[in-house]
C-alpha cells in the first residue's frame, strides 16, 4: 500500500501557551481519533508532528495512525519558522519512498503548517530551499492563528494560506474537522482516483477563510505583536512559568490610561518544563517593555505565592507571597519588595 505521508508543523511560541496549545492538542488527539476509524486514512495515511519554537524538533515520527498516540505539546521561546522548515525538509528526505522498478513510491506529503506569529529569524534560505526542493513534490496547507500572523511569509511557501480565527472552543472544534475532513478525503482519493490532494470545503467563512493571495496584504506592522509573554522562575519550586499578556486597546479607556500607548492585559500564568529552554533559541536577545504597559499581576502558577511578577535587580522575574524577604531564584539574593511606583523595564520574551 502505498502511503500517504501527513506531516503536522507546529508553532509551539511563547504566544501559543495556554488555551492554544491545549487547543492544537486535543484537537490533534480528536483528528487522530476520527481518522482511526475511516477505512481510506487508516489504509494510507501517516502522521507526524513537528513542533518549532526557537529550535525545531520531532515530537512524533512518521507512523501509521493505528500506533499512533497524540503526544503533549511543549512549549519555546521564539519562532524560528528557518529552523521549523529546515527540520521539516529534513524529515521529508529522510522519510520519504521513492518509486523504484518493483516498488510504487509514496503519494506526495502533505503538510499543515499552523503559526500565530511572524518569524523572529531570517526565513530567506529556508523559503528558497522550500521553492527548489520541496514546493512541487509536496502539497502545504499554511493556517494562520489569530490575527497576527505574518501571511507574507506564508504564501511564499505555497497558495494554501489559510486564517484561522481561534476565538472559541466550537471555532477549533470545527477548524480541526475540516483538517480532519482534508485528510479523509485525500485519502481517498489518492486510492480512488489517484487524484491526490483535496482540501475539504470551508463551511464556515467566519471562523476559517482562505486567504486570497492575488490581493496585496497591508504591509506588514506586525512587528507589534498582539503578545507580550515574560519569563519567571518559582522562588519556591524553581520551575520556570510564563505570564501571558494580551494587546488591550479599548481597555486604555475603561482604566483611565494614556491611550497614546498600548497596554496589555494579563491571559494568564503557566508553568513550562524543561523542554523549554530545549526549543528556545539561547542567542536570542529579549527585547525590553516598560512594566506601566503591563494590566494584571497573575499569582504563581507552580506554587500559588499572590504575586508572579517580581522583578530582582538581577533581571529575574520571580514571585513572592507575603513574606518580608524574598529570595531570587537566580542569584541568591534577598530582598525586600513593595508596590512600585512608575515602571521599570522588564524584559520580554520573543513570542
Ligand atoms: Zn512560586
Ligand atoms: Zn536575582
Amino acid at each position: 500500500m502505498r502511503r500517504l505521508p501527513v506531516y503536522f508543523l507546529i508553532d509551539v511560541s511563547e504566544s501559543m501557551v495556554g488555551e492554544p496549545i491545549q487547543q492544537v492538542e486535543e484537537g490533534l488527539g480528536q483528528i487522530i481519533q476520527a481518522l482511526k476509524t475511516d477505512p481510506y486514512a487508516i489504509e494510507t495515511a501517516w502522521i507526524s508532528i513537528i513542533v518549532f519554537a526557537g529550535q525545531a524538533k520531532t515530537l512524533v515520527p512518521l507512523q501509521e495512525i493505528i500506533n499512533f498516540y497524540p503526544p503533549r505539546f511543549p512549549i519555546g521561546g521564539g519562532t524560528s519558522l528557518s529552523r521549523g522548515l529546515g527540520h521539516l525538509m529534513y524529515e521529508l528526505r529522510k522519510n520519504q519512498v521513492k518509486t523504484t522498478y518493483d516498488m510504487k513510491g509514496d503519494w506526495k506529503p502533505i503538510i499543515f503548517l499552523f503559526t500565530d506569529g511572524v518569524p523572529t529569524d531570517d526565513t530567506t534560505a529556508a523559503i528558497t530551499e522550500w521553492k527548489q526542493n520541496w514546493q512541487r513534490t509536496a502539497n502545504m496547507v499554511a493556517v494562520s492563528f489569530g490575527n497576527e500572523a505574518d501571511t507574507n511569509v506564508l504564501k511564499e511557501l505555497t497558495e494554501n494560506v489559510v486564517h484561522f480565527k481561534n476565538s472559541s472552543p466550537a471555532a477549533y472544534k470545527q477548524f480541526f474537522k475540516w483538517i480532519t475532513d482534508s485528510i479523509k478525503t485525500s485519502s481517498e482519493s489518492v486510492e480512488k482516483n489517484a487524484s491526490g490532494f483535496e482540501l475539504s470545503k470551508i463551511h464556515d467563512t467566519d471562523t476559517l477563510s482562505k486567504i486570497d493571495l492575488s490581493k496585496p496584504l497591508p504591509p506588514a506592522s506586525y512587528t507589534d505583536s498582539n503578545f507580550v509573554v515574560m519569563v519567571g522562575k518559582c522562588q519556591h519550586m524553581q520551575r520556570d512559568y510564563l505570564m501571558k499578556y494580551r494587546r488591550a486597546e479599548q481597555d486604555a479607556e475603561i482604566y483611565g490610561l494614556n491611550l497614546n500607548r498600548l497596554y496589555y492585559r494579563l491571559v494568564g500564568a503557566f508553568q513550562v518544563d524543561k523542554t523549554y529552554h530545549e526549543l528556545s533559541d539561547s542567542n536570542a536577545k529579549p527585547t525590553s517593555i516598560n512594566s506601566e504597559e503591563l494590566i494584571g499581576n497573575p499569582t504563581c502558577p507552580c506554587c500559588g505565592n499572590q504575586w508572579g511578577f517580581a522583578l530582582c535587580s538581577c533581571g529575574q522575574i520571580h514571585c513572592i507571597g507575603e513574606e518580608k524577604l524574598s529570595t531570587c531564584p537566580t542569584c541568591g539574593n534577598t530582598a525586600a519588595y513593595g508596590a512600585s511606583e512608575g515602571g521599570f523595564d522588564v524584559n520580554r520574551a520573543q513570542g
